[in-house]
């Protein structure tokens, strides 16, 4: 029989995240840039305080515990309080993506049931417009002072501060089973509708532990960090959590996410640390390119930068480090796991390395990081070795992995060995480095093999007149489908296909070279700046490629 430990069993809970930053780095900054170019400086002392008023206060809403609560807001620190108190009750902190369609809101607010909704005023409008739809939804408050609050028709409108006001800044924070539920967020729902993922407390704090962890993303009390990835996608990628546990400082840029607005705010703030997806990177580079000597970069702290959410393209990697001397940490993860799965960070055998090879290895999605186990499937369901060829589907599991989505019975997404298959198509070389080639519905089949668009895109990219690149599969009658390349180009650069199928040739095997080059202005994206595939396989469904001569 077992001998059970002697260790206290206390429970990982979001409140003592909030508690821990508060005593041991109460004053340590949360600057967040709000509407209409207001800036507030607080720290994580004030957020505590605050975040108890605004416990305090949500009785008074009619939340219960468990009782689902949704924001529709940019990244602010009344946006991380909520994050705290919300959770710290036992209720779940719902946060909503307002650059989905208004029927998905809809939807969304609908099935997970919110019954009061915080906002940013920016979102006042398309709230009024919604109202008559969003039936269960019996209070709104609005992420302001009183003095801000428009006249809006909404149901019991609020404004935050006046909410908040004059409660009591100290919260007896219930002892919650670690397991409860803290935070919801749904997928964006490409195809069919969007799915809800149900974080616990557990989860949060095991996944905050990883995000702090040298060879996770070693965030830590010496990091100002500028979060450029919303806190409406999966939950800012548990950096705002992450950031108690460490007392790092928080740069909340609001809804400005422009190269301009993101490079201010680094050298405002020198920030050590940031995070976010390709485009709001690419966006940074076209700002700093197009500033050329009139910024002085050497004013820049930056030393880590985080891309994920797609894969990080080598040039992007190349340029943050040979411009600003900046590691680009790329990591891949899905709203499903929480999302950190997989993290680059270098080995022994990397050091002294080339430039050219350590970009090789940042150009793939990273090594599982405790926590997540990572493997690779074929189509017969067996597991394929790390053999850096072998490519099947890629599944999960872990702590931090979801077993089933909100409504569904437990372990409904799960095989029968607890695996959850992720959609995501990769090989797995021998030192363990994840590489991405597609998502299994965007991989090209051509004559029965399988081409990488993820690559291709990338390579395409590569060309120093190119923007953005997006590959899809076209029909075609002799190879089943061929790749088409699609690109948008630089503020006035010209390249013609010829050229750019001429780039492409020493950089990938000749059978990938696409079919076809279209240019066009700008390229369709999701509601968290991944580029749209379904509406580009839309678009060019009819496509006619030159080689399709049947
Ligand atoms: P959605 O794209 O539906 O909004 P997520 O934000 O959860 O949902 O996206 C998860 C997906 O994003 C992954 O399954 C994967 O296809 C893609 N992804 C995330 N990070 C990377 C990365 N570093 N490289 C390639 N693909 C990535």
């Amino acid at each position: 029989m077992s001998l059970a430990g002697l260790m206290q069993r206390q429970s990982l809970l979001i409140s003592d995240l909030l508690a821990h930053a508060a005593t041991y780095h109460g004053d340590v900054e949360i600057v967040s840039h709000l509407h209409a170019g207001e800036v507030r400086r607080s720290n994580w002392r004030t957020v505590a305080h605050r975040a108890a008023q605004l416990a305090h206060a949500l009785p008074t809403l009619g939340v219960a515990q468990g009782d689902r609560v949704a924001t529709l807001a940019w990244n602010s620190d009344r946006h991380l309080e909520l994050y705290y108190a919300v959770a710290g009750t036992g209720a779940v902190l719902h946060t909503v993506n307002p650059r989905l369609f208004p029927e998905q809101i809809a939807y969304i607010l609908g099935h997970a049931a919110d019954g009061v909704v915080f906002f940013d005023l920016d979102f006042a409008d398309l709230l009024v417009k919604m109202a008559p739809q969003l039936t269960g939804v019996k209070r709104f408050v609005a992420l302001c002072r009183a003095d801000q609050l428009p006249t809006l028709d909404l149901p019991h409108l609020v404004s935050y501060e006046s909410l908040i006001e004059g409660l009591p800044q100290q919260y007896d924070w219930p002892d919650l089973d670690e397991a409860t539920a803290s935070s919801m967020c749904y997928t964006s729902g490409t195809t069919g509708n969007p799915k809800g993922v149900l974080y616990s407390h557990r989860s949060t704090v095991l996944h905050s532990f990883a995000l702090c962890a040298a060879d996770g993303m070693a965030l830590s009390a010496r990091d100002s960090v500028l979060l450029a990835v919303p806190m409406f996608h999966v939950n800012a990628w548990g950096v705002p959590y992450a950031a108690a546990m460490c007392g790092a400082k928080l740069v909340l840029p609001g809804s400005g996410l422009s190269g301009e607005r993101l490079y201010a705010h680094m050298v405002n703030e020198a920030c050590t640390f940031s995070l976010g997806v390709p485009t709001v990177w690419l966006g940074f580079f076209q700002y700093i390119d197009q500033q050329g000597v009139a910024l002085d970069l050497r004013a820049l702290r930056l030393q880590r930068v985080v891309v994920g959410g797609s894969a990080a393209p080598r040039a992007l990697i190349e340029k943050f480090e040979e411009k600003l001397g900046v590691f680009v940490i790329q990591s891949w993860g899905m709203t499903e796991t929480s999302p950190v799965s997989t993290v680059v960070s270098l080995l022994p055998k990397h050091a002294g390395q080339a430039l050219s090879d350590r970009f090789a290895v940042q150009s793939r999605q990273g090594r599982a990081i405790f926590g997540v186990e990572v493997a690779v499937f074929g189509a017969d369901g067996q597991r394929l070795p790390h053999d850096g060829k072998s490519v099947g589907e890629i599944r999960v599991r872990g702590p931090w992995v979801l077993c089933a989505y909100y409504g569904n019975a437990p372990d409904s997404a799960l095989d029968a060995q607890g695996w959850f298959s992720t959609g995501d198509v990769a090989y797995i070389d021998p030192d363990g480095f994840v590489q991405i080639t597609d998502r299994s519905k965007d991989v090209i089949k051509s004559g029965g093999e399988w081409i990488s668009s993820i690559d291709l895109e990338n390579a395409a990219v590569g060309h120093p007149s190119v923007r953005e690149a997006a590959v899809i599969g076209v029909p075609h009658s002799k190879w089943q489908e061929r790749p088409l390349l699609i690109v948008v180009l630089k503020p006035g650069e010209t390249l013609t296909g010829p050229q750019m199928m001429e780039f492409l040739t020493d950089r990938v095997v000749r059978w990938w070279l696409p079919d076809d080059v279209v240019f066009v202005d700008e390229l369709p994206h999701t509601a968290t700046g991944k580029l749209l595939k379904t509406r580009l396989r839309e678009q060019f469904r009819d496509h006619r490629l030159p080689t399709d001569v049947a």
